[in-house]
């Protein structure tokens, strides 16, 4: 009976995004969070989240269309996107996190290599992906941020601190996991 009342994670994709990079994510993160993961086929970008000033979308917009789809409060949701997000205070967001209403989203505008004068690698975005869900996930569970810098749930907001951190919890973090999970 526990099992049932276990909060679901369910992945989002938004827009025109990577199905096959979202559909990975979904069935990694199963086993992080240690519960079923379901993947909704789609959603839109939110027209109303689109600033034409900043030519980015609004991330607390996504968060609250995103909400509307919950089907219970127990979900933890989290979208993925490929369009470049900001909120006021900051010039971009790659991912974004509230905590009330269980809904994150990330975006994998900075996370990939063109951004950054580089050549498109794959293998290099997918973990830079997976480290950021995992880390808003962990929000979304009331972990604090990590001071390890190996740990995933480390606060890194540099491209290179993401790169540089491990895709597991640490010790402290995964005891901090097992009780509210
Ligand atoms: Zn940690």
């Amino acid at each position: 009976m526990a099992s049932l009342l276990r909060s679901k994670v369910v992945v989002v994709p938004m827009g025109e995004v990577d199905f096959m990079m979202v559909n990975k994510l979904a069935s990694n993160l199963g086993p992080v969070f240690n519960r079923s993961v379901d993947i909704l086929k789609g959603m839109k970008m939110p027209e109303e989240s689109f600033n034409v000033v900043r030519n980015q979308y609004y991330a607390q917009v996504i968060l609250a269309k995103i909400e509307r789809a919950k089907a219970n409060n127990r979900e933890k949701v989290i979208a993925v996107c490929e369009e470049d997000l900001y909120v006021p205070e900051e010039n971009y967001v790659i991912s974004y996190v509230d905590r009330l209403s269980g809904t994150a989203v990330v975006s994998l505008y900075h996370l990939r290599q063109e951004f950054y004068g580089l050549p498109e690698d794959e293998s290099k975005i997918y973990p830079r992906l997976f480290k950021e869900a995992i880390h808003r996930l962990a929000h979304l569970y009331e972990l604090p941020e990590c001071r390890n810098s190996k740990c995933v749930n480390y606060f890194s907001q540099m491209m290179l601190d993401i790169d540089n951190k491990g895709e597991k919890f640490c010790d402290i973090c995964s005891r901090k996991l097992t009780g509210v999970v």
